[in-house]
């Protein structure tokens, strides 16, 4: 059973964080006995609070001012930070922008959630540059996976999500694997022997970049094949073949 929370009688003029009770405008028995005291207090900002005694001293402020304060931290938390090509430089508070300068260069203002959530990624330019890699792609590519390949470099977890379902990029994960784990059995046949895998087909740009160098793997029957088993995982030094 809980204990009653103890009240003072007099609770009338009490300061609370930011709110002073002024008043009590009700008071309820309940059928067990309990009294329930209902108090009206001013927050300093001037917004009347209601509630009991216990949920005024928790409430501390006005949800406005509860507000305010959590925007403030949050703006506190990601001013200066970074999110894909924007970097947020300013805040603009009654339409919830923010002004971003973007890796290219240019500012702009730009709604908070959509940069924090990565759905803006960049000023723009982004949009344009991606319109510019997809002509690039191999057409294999845009055959099979069409203008969703761009969606490999969004956020994280939809990234992941797609990346799953393309087996080039399980490919590509495997050999990079292969050549950092010193924990695997054939680690002696790639990262003993210092075998890499080239730096343009890793980190953010990795699978698009493989993909537009191998194309996507011919038949579930080819495997991803170094030519001179001496060398790296590179574009000259790879093809997809069939072993006998
Ligand atoms: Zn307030
Ligand atoms: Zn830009």
């Amino acid at each position: 059973m809980n204990k009653p929370n103890k009240q003072p009688e007099n609770i009338i003029g009490q300061n609370f964080g930011d709110i002073i009770i002024t008043k009590e405008f009700d008071r309820t028995i309940r059928p067990n006995g309990t009294i329930i005291r209902n108090f009206e207090g001013v927050c300093k900002c001037g917004e009347i609070v209601n509630g009991t005694y216990q949920s005024i001293k928790e409430k501390q402020c006005c949800p406005t001012c509860k507000r305010e304060r959590r925007r403030k931290e949050k703006m506190e938390n990601i001013l200066y930070k970074k999110y894909n090509k924007l970097t947020i430089i300013a805040e603009k508070r009654e339409d919830n922008k923010v002004l971003c300068r973007c890796d290219c260069g240019n500012t702009k203002w730009i709604i908070l959630n959509s940069v924090v959530n990565g759905i803006t990624l960049s000023c723009g330019c982004y949009q344009k540059e991606m319109t510019r890699s997809y002509n690039s792609f191999p057409r294999d590519v845009k055959d099979k996976f069409g203008e969703d390949i761009l969606r490999v470099r969004e956020d994280k977890v939809k990234t992941e999500k797609f990346v799953e379902k393309i087996v080039e990029a399980r490919i590509l994960k495997s050999i990079i694997s292969l050549c950092q784990r010193t924990d695997y059995k054939y680690s002696k046949y790639y990262l003993s022997r210092g075998i890499k895998v080239c730096d343009r087909w890793k980190g953010t740009n990795g699978l698009l970049n493989f993909l537009t160098d191998m194309g996507i793997r011919p038949s579930p029957k080819h495997k991803l094949q170094r030519l001179d088993i001496d060398k790296d995982f590179e574009p000259d030094n790879c093809v997809w073949y069939i072993k006998e």
